[in-house]
């Protein structure tokens, strides 16, 4: 299969560094900014880094942006040429279009036009960080829909020793153990009398209020 090919638009702090980790994982990146120096900046660390205004359709086109397989937008600021060049890979027929959101209404808006996917770096990192904080135990906090996430929990004190019945989260919390993870190794259709070592990772998935109380019945 070949390498998917990637297309970096905003070299701001969040473009450059999804265009750097692509880069360093092997993948073909083409890097756009309409500011020469951030093209410049990013020249030696990507495949390709072009000068160009996103919001000019034949700029784009020129690009052969339409053979790229997946276009991330990271225009923050300006919410209007992010909006529009989100538009515009729609409109020449971008497969996959990411697009970075500056607060909920470019969203929604965004979500309206066809972006594939919308990301909110400040937001979604604040809220691991703020859950990291509040319960050590919590190594990572992904929210899936409005009323539901996903955590990954270092399994307590508490939790070692005993197996998932006798923790029995689903009664207590209404939460599911999706998986354990175990060094390398992860355990994706864990049993009830499966037994938690020290050491091990739980993946749990409930609504946002019932994970809460979890994290907090199991402080350390
Ligand atoms: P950060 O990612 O650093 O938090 P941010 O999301 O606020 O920042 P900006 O600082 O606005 O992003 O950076 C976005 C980048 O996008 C800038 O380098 C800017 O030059 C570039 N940019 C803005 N408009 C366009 C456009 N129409 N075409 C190409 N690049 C653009």
């Amino acid at each position: 299969m070949a390498k998917k090919q990637y297309a970096v638009i905003g070299m701001g702090r969040f473009g450059f560094s999804v265009a750097n980790a692509l880069s360093e994982m092997g993948f073909d990146v083409l890097a756009i900014d309409s500011d020469e120096q951030r093209t410049q900046a990013v020249s030696n660390i990507v495949t390709h880094a072009v000068s160009a205004d996103s919001t000019d359709e034949e700029a784009l086109r020129a690009l052969g942006i339409r053979n790229f397989d997946v276009v991330v937008v990271a225009i923050g600021e300006d919410i209007q040429s992010s909006i529009l060049t989100t538009l515009i890979l729609k409109d020449i027929g971008v497969g996959t279009i990411i697009v970075k959101a500056q607060n909920e209404l470019h969203g929604k808006v965004l979500n309206k036009i066809g972006a594939d996917k919308v990301i909110y770096p400040e937001r979604d990192m604040g809220m691991r960080v703020a859950h990291h904080l509040t319960s050590p135990n919590i190594l990572d906090y992904i929210e899936i829909s409005d009323d539901y996430s996903i955590v990954e929990m270092k399994a307590s004190q508490d939790m070692v020793g005993k197996n998932l019945k006798e923790l029995d989260v689903r009664a207590r919390f209404g939460c599911n153990v999706m998986a354990i993870k175990r060094g390398n190794k992860m355990n994706i259709s864990p049993y009830a009398d499966d037994r938690l070592e020290d050491g091990d990772i739980l993946v749990i998935v409930g609504e946002k209020r019932d994970l809460t109380k979890l994290e907090l019945a199991y402080p350390k």
